[in-house]
């Protein structure tokens, strides 16, 4: 029986183990891909946004070579802080549901086996349902929901559909690199300025309008994406006017959303925010209506890593208060 399972390795869950193995709780971090797999994820080559103090684990532990990290240097940074710290997590075992059998009691099931615990913490992020458009021909082999590298397009007509960071940086890359690079848009996205609002960051619009220029970036104003052939696509303009246009390949990176089905399950109430659907939680404790269910991360209203990071930071302390008091009485 486990003072606490925690559901997911990124940021947050890294963290979340990190405090429980300082506080000596009987803990264990159950990961369904890679440690850190929503930034394995990211394109390769990526030069993150957060400064290192927002992505670090303890401060003065990341090196980067240049001011902000790449992803490869995050990555390798989170992975060797669950190695160097011998941090109990098992990867490449996802948690498939979690069950309370009764007070302080969770049967947490994954695809390996079942485990015990007197509290459950779930850190898997929001990364489970990548958003689609749900037009005709999203589904052929040349949509991708998912913008990783660049280099196998090289000088084909390449188009990214979305108006925030992600999609941004990907048709920057794709610019930049030789292939031949539209990014379609709504004209409210491209024209936003206010970071609150999820809109390209300045760094990367900037350099952006760099590729416009040099005539390496179309930007297409859409009404919609009508259609998706296997050589074209077939897009309406803001105006309303309907045209087709070559197309090899299609990122669509119209951010993605969390399954909340295992906590919808286990009875944790959720809401709607600007976010999306999220649960509702204790802004303190980050406890659920459910007792013993915490919550953390990028599916929670906290959606940056320094928000994983911290939050662990008060949340594991109360956790391991409940076993003092239980001992003292
Ligand atoms: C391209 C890109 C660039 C970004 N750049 C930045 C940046 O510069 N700064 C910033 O603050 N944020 C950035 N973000 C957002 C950032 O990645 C998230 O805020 C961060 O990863 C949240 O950490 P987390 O631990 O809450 O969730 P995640 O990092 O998503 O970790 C959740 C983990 O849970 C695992 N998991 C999911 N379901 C299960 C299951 N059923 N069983 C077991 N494990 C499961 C997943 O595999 C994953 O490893 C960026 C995002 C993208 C896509």
């Amino acid at each position: 029986m486990f003072d606490l399972i925690i559901i997911g390795a990124g940021p947050a869950g890294i963290s979340a183990a990190f405090e429980a193995q300082k506080l000596n709780l009987n803990y264990l971090v159950l990961e369904k891909n890679l440690i850190g797999n929503t930034i394995y994820q990211y394109p390769v080559g990526l030069t993150v946004f957060s400064t290192v103090n927002e992505l670090e684990l303890q401060p003065n532990t990341l090196f980067p070579a240049r001011e902000k990290p790449t992803r490869e240097e995050l990555l390798s940074y989170y992975t060797r802080f669950v190695l160097e710290n011998n941090l109990d997590i098992q990867w490449e075992e996802a948690v498939t549901k979690v069950e309370k059998s009764g007070a302080n009691h969770f049967v947490i099931s994954s695809v390996k086996g079942e485990y015990e615990a007197a509290n459950v913490l779930f850190a898997f992020g929001a990364m489970q349902y990548p958003r689609h458009l749900g037009v005709k021909g999203e589904d052929l082999p040349k949509v991708h929901h998912l913008f990783t590298e660049t280099y196998p397009y090289v000088k084909k007509n390449a188009m990214v559909v979305g108006g925030g960071n992600s999609a941004g940086e990907a048709a920057l890359f794709l610019a930049a690199e030789g292939a031949l690079a539209t990014l379609a848009t709504f004209r409210k996205d491209w024209e936003e300025t206010d970071p609150k609002q999820g809109c390209i960051k300045h760094w990367v619009k900037e350099p952006l309008e760099q590729q416009l220029e040099k005539n390496c970036l179309d930007v297409f104003f859409l009404g919609s994406v009508l259609e998706i052939k296997e050589k074209e696509i077939v897009l309406e303009e803001e105006s309303g006017e309907i045209v087709v246009l070559p197309n090899d390949v299609l990122f669509i990176l119209i951010g993605s959303d969390a399954d909340l089905t295992m906590l919808e399950n286990l009875g944790v109430e959720t809401k709607d925010s600007k976010y999306g659907e999220v649960p509702v939680y204790d802004k303190e404790t980050f406890e659920t209506n459910v007792a013993g269910v915490y919550v953390v991360g990028h599916f929670t209203e906290e959606r940056h890593i320094v928000g994983a990071i911290e939050m662990p930071k008060r949340i594991i302390p109360q956790i391991a208060a409940k076993f003092e008091k239980a001992k003292s009485v």
